[in-house]
């Protein structure tokens, strides 16, 4: 059955099927149709167009006047499989307690670790299907998801079955992501060695034989995994044929995103802290530079240097790092703004970062990220809006009217 959207003010990232990822200043760019129609046929996108070659033999309509279409997001970076949410850290935080304070109190990531332990694999996924829910209703179309708070085999493998749950359960894309090496578990503080092996010659054969995730990610930081480390980590993932995608340059420049260009990660994800190394590295690569406005904004720390990372024509994706410690929102929408208002990106650089540059960085550009003929339909339909740049403009307001996944209206 087809479904036909009438009188779109704006139908936005209009795209040929192969389009590449979009690079620096030509983000700066956004195909669009003003007064458009768009076909959707079964869970596909079907045609579209100017409003005055609208088809005619097409029974089913919706009217779109006044009202925005354009991909749903594509959030490349999240781990939003955990166990309980740690708003006491947050109070702790607020009341000036320091890191030390806080992990002596039992917080941080060895806090999350602790309890998925505690946690059965069932409760996992009833908490990480809401927050899911919750997601794609905000118009998120497509989600990466990682491991990382298990630290033990047993735990990290648990992680990444939950995930695999998720996407069975979910109709969106999701894809997994194996992060054993998030930080040491506490048995491991003083030997870091002995956890690198355990990850190596047992947690890495082992997911790779259950087919349980698809990247491999490390926390490559001074003070948790040096580049030394990380490129171990890494190549024996390549070894086991799961593909780099890493957190790198948060805290430090740590050599991580070199490691990552070596390794010829999918993205390196973070640069809050880049020198012209690091950018320069990253200019003559593939890897795409993912950031995480979100983190940033909660923790207080520097953001992201968008615009030299743009203007050294280097792709730059969008995504939430949903996540208990650092960021507990995956709101894509208030993202779009602090895009804008933080990272000092244009609303058409940030909505190509969080649409077909998100997508390139789950390697899902064939069937999602654009409107494209043959593309899944998971589109976002706005309210009545004055224009694009309104969303990131009217912070915290939600000009979400709907959210199509596969060609329906998702409830
Ligand atoms: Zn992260």
């Amino acid at each position: 059955m087809k479904t036909l959207f009438t009188n779109i003010k704006e139908l936005l990232q209009i795209r040929d099927a192969n389009t590449d990822v979009i690079k620096g200043l030509n983000m700066n760019y956004m195909p669009k149709i003003e007064n458009a129609y768009l076909v959707v046929e079964h869970n596909l996108i079907h045609s579209y167009g100017k409003m005055d070659e609208c088809p005619t033999d097409i029974e089913n309509i919706l009217d779109c006047s006044g009202k925005m279409i354009f991909p749903t997001w594509c959030d490349s970076h999240t781990h939003i499989v955990f166990a309980k949410s740690r708003e006491e850290e947050f109070l702790m935080k607020i009341e000036g307690k320091s890191y030390e304070d806080i992990a002596n109190a039992g917080g941080g990531i060895l806090n999350s670790a602790r309890k998925i332990h505690e946690t059965s694999e069932e409760e996992l996924f009833q908490s990480a299907s809401e927050r899911l829910h919750r997601l794609i209703k905000q118009g998120t179309g497509a989600i990466e998801i990682k491991s990382g708070y298990g630290l033990s085999t047993e735990a990290e493998l648990k992680m990444l079955r939950v995930i695999k749950r998720l996407n069975e359960a979910f109709p969106i894309p999701i894809k997994a992501t194996f992060l054993g090496a998030h930080s040491y578990p506490q048995q491991y503080k003083n030997n870091h060695e002995a956890y690198i092996k355990l990850i190596i010659d047992e947690m890495i054969p082992k997911i790779a034989s259950e087919k349980l995730a698809e990247y491999i990610d490390v926390f490559c930081e001074d003070g948790f995994f040096s580049t030394i480390e990380t490129d171990r980590i890494l190549q024996a993932g390549i070894k086991n044929g799961l593909k780099p995608k890493i957190h790198a340059n948060q805290l430090n420049i740590s050599g991580g995103v070199q490691v990552g260009v070596k390794n010829n990660a999918i993205s390196v994800d973070h640069l809050e802290c880049m020198d012209d190394e690091a950018i320069s590295n990253l200019k003559n690569s593939n890897t795409i530079a993912t950031l995480l406005p979100s983190c940033s904004f909660f923790l207080g720390i520097p953001f992201a240097p968008a615009r030299a990372l743009m203007e050294n024509n280097i792709p730059v994706a969008l995504a939430s790092d949903y996540n208990p410690g650092s960021t507990p929102s995956g709101n894509m929408s208030f993202l779009f703004s602090l895009a804008c208002i933080k990272l000092k990106m244009r609303p058409n650089e940030a909505l190509n970062a969080l649409t077909i540059n998100g997508a390139h960085a789950m390697e899902l550009e064939y069937k999602l990220g654009s409107i494209t003929k043959n593309k899944l339909a998971n589109f976002i339909i706005t309210k009545e809006i004055p224009s694009l740049t309104y969303i990131p403009y009217s912070f915290g307001e939600n000009c979400i009217e709907s959210v199509y996944i596969n060609g329906n209206i998702y409830n």
